[in-house]
């Protein structure tokens, strides 16, 4: 979910500043991208895209600013789990399918968001409100909203038709691994990453493993064309989507 602005000018693993030919380079403006999977054509990350089933489903609400990046990692979720839908955040024109959606009985949605603030305690739910929908043989969603943390709270604040549904959120010791983005702190995962541990925590596994894996794959075919590199053998995570695919 929301991550930083910050421009990315260290390398995650070291802390060092990124190499100085950075500097006579935009980033990304040279590259020739891949249409399908909008990746440098370098590594592109096509042959990786695998399909997984859950129970659950995940929906976007993207800002409208955060389409446009090629790092933005909600759409690695789609991929996967195709039935995923994305509406896009204009703060005075609701999308009228995701009200009709809301509203539709087959579906428990869940806003994903942090439990941080006392003015909508009382809609704060566990995982056990998961549970309790499928019992009732319904959808669990997680809504996620898709932006930097300041565009995620204005989202969660400035849309009324977020205001009655219950607030789910996550709770989890996993550290990011996006490399493509700093982030604030390594608390604050990627949208794609926080797909990932709702679904675990909700029994999705497999689908879980494979948007992991998918996510991983995604984070080490970009990062390495930032360097120009050609990854010519897959890594694990990208063997494992391989094998998947055969299966
Ligand atoms: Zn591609």
């Amino acid at each position: 979910m929301p991550h930083s602005d910050d421009a990315f000018d260290h390398d995650p693993a070291t802390g060092h500043p990124r190499p100085a030919r950075r500097e006579f380079k935009a980033r990304g403006s040279f590259v020739e991208r891949c249409p399908g999977c909008n990746l440098p054509v370098l590594n592109c990350l096509c042959p990786f895209k695998t399909t997984a089933q859950s129970e659950a489903e995940v929906w976007l609400i993207t800002h409208p600013l955060e389409h446009l990046k090629p790092t933005n990692t909600g759409r690695l979720i789609v991929d996967v789990l195709p039935a995923s839908k994305v509406f896009t955040w204009y703060r005075t024109a609701p999308d009228d399918t995701l009200l009709a959606l809301l509203n539709d009985e087959r579906y428990a949605p869940f806003v994903i968001f942090p439990d941080d603030q006392p003015d909508y305690a009382d809609r704060v739910v566990g995982g056990e409100a998961v549970e309790e929908a499928k019992r009732e043989g319904k959808t669990p969603v997680y809504i996620l909203l898709d932006g930097t943390w300041r565009q995620a709270r204005r989202i969660f604040r400035k849309s009324a038709y977020l205001d009655s549904l219950p607030v789910l959120p996550l709770h989890t010791t996993r550290e990011t691994r996006y490399r493509l983005r700093k982030p604030a702190s390594k608390a604050h995962l990627c949208t794609a990453e926080v797909a990932v541990e709702l679904l675990r925590a909700g029994g999705d596994t497999t689908a879980a493993e494979v948007l992991d894996d998918y996510f991983d794959a995604f984070n080490e075919s970009y990062a390495a064309s930032r360097f120009y590199a050609k990854i010519d053998s897959p890594s694990p995570a990208m063997q494992r989507l391989l094998d998947r695919q055969k299966a």
